[in-house]
């Protein structure tokens, strides 16, 4: 096979660093987790993505996430256009944002009102506050591996199987904003109820992804969530759901329609804005009523609710939400799943493989993962090696062995087969060396 050129994509990487730290505007694009250059990308549809040397790849990062329709979707497409020909940015209330609160409090069972802000940080640092305020507490607790975005009081780096007192993940988070963060393993129930004896009346609110995609894909175990939401009631403590990236995925609606259990706040991001700038903060009436200015706590965005993601936003998840097309996708994401499985026996390395919804993962250990200490196990060499070897053959993954996989509307047994061939040829150079 002739190696594919990345020679373009080279020279522009070069440029970029001259201008941008890393050369990127988010530190995982930078392909640090596999090595090698980051493929600079030209433009996309459906399912493919063209980079600037003219190479074709099937695309299972899809922005993220946010793309459940596939690349530049025409419904997508059409709305912006005709809304930017509208004006991009009022500053001023608009009957789009409430079509979008109203879609969303139809489709998230836990969500009876929602507010609009710019990125899915955004929307777990304003939760938190807002949990802060309704209860009158100041601690939080949080799951190691579980990443809120880059708030500063959620960069807290992981306690070693014991609830830890916070310490910072970076320089420039002061002491202070971490202080209050405890860390605990993920799906460890007795966990929490040890934190709980320790700190009575004082934690605010438990957030999580309730499935987690950011150490790769973890399942909570059966219960779980459950066992969360019983503890949660029982210390007055607020139970939130960063659904950032499983909401509209794991299932319509969410891992909370899912696994039948509300939360009382709910973070949302990615897929409402259609693949543009967007997140939500949203839950119980009684709680959101805090929210200025209908009550006392502060939160603003100059660009919150902006028309040109309100419209990509509302599209998508009308779309997204017709009989038969999130099925469509998750199906993709079960046969794309057991297909990797497959070749991985046939190539003889130990795999783990799991899916929800239209999310995916796979780790390469022999160790089933069900938190960030057993995900760790996983052969991070191999996956780099994997990626890129996948990459020559026409297929783009997540450039970390901690990401989630996603497919899309536009991820058809026809391409899934493709991209499965593409693979084949992967797991053959692995296994190889
Ligand atoms: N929460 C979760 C679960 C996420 O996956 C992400 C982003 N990957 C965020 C929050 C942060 O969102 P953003 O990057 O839009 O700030």
């Amino acid at each position: 096979m002739t190696k594919l050129s990345h020679e373009r994509s080279k020279a522009l990487f070069e440029e970029a660093q001259q201008f941008i730290p890393g050369g990127v505007n988010s530190p995982v694009r930078a392909f640090r987790g596999v090595g090698g250059t980051p493929v600079f990308i030209a433009k996309a549809k459906g399912p493919y993505l063209w980079d600037v040397d003219g190479n074709r790849y099937t695309d299972f990062v899809m922005s993220w996430g946010p793309l459940v329709l596939g690349h530049a979707p025409e419904a997508v497409v059409r709305a912006v256009q005709a809304q930017a020909e509208l004006g991009t940015s009022y500053g001023a209330p608009t009957e789009l944002e409430t079509r979008l609160a109203r879609k969303v409090t139809e489709l998230m069972p836990g969500v009876e009102m929602l507010r609009f802000v710019n990125s899915g940080t955004e929307a777990t640092m304003s939760a938190l506050r807002l949990a802060r305020a309704f209860t009158k507490r100041d601690k939080i607790v949080k799951f190691s591996g579980h990443y809120h975005g880059h708030g500063d009081m959620l960069l807290v780096q992981a306690g070693s199987g014991v609830a830890t007192l916070g310490l910072p993940d970076s320089p420039g988070v002061p002491r202070g904003a971490a202080q209050d963060t405890l860390t605990l393993p993920f799906n460890d129930l007795g966990a929490l109820e040890e934190l709980f004896a320790r700190f009575p009346e004082q934690i605010a609110a438990v957030i999580l992804e309730p499935v987690a995609g950011n150490m790769g894909l973890v399942r909570p175990k059966a219960g779980y969530l459950e066992g969360l939401r019983r503890l949660t009631r029982e210390h007055g403590t607020l139970l939130i759901f960063d659904e950032v990236m499983t909401g509209f995925r794991v299932a319509l609606g969410g891992a909370q329609g899912h696994y039948a259990v509300e939360p009382d706040l709910t973070t949302l991001g990615k897929v409402i804005g259609g693949g543009l700038p967007v997140g939500a903060y949203g839950g119980r009436r009684e709680i959101m009523q805090w929210v200025a200015p209908a009550g006392p706590m502060y939160q603003a965005g100059t660009l919150s609710g902006n028309p040109l993601a309100m419209a990509a936003g509302l599209a998508t998840l009308e779309e997204w939400s017709r009989p038969g097309v999130f099925e469509a996708a998750a199906e993709a994401a079960r046969t794309l799943v057991e297909g990797i499985a497959k070749l991985a026996r046939q190539a003889g390395i130990p795999l783990q493989t799991d899916q929800a919804g239209t999310m995916f993962g796979f780790f390469f250990t022999e160790e089933p993962v069900s938190d960030y200490a057993s995900a760790k196990t996983s052969d991070v060499q191999r996956y780099a090696k994997f990626f890129h070897a996948a990459l020559e053959h026409g297929v783009y993954l997540a450039p970390s062995q901690f990401e989630a996989g996603f497919t899309s509307a536009a991820h058809t047994p026809e391409v899934v087969a493709q991209a499965l061939e593409g693979l084949e040829g992967a797991f053959r150079s692995v296994a190889d060396s």
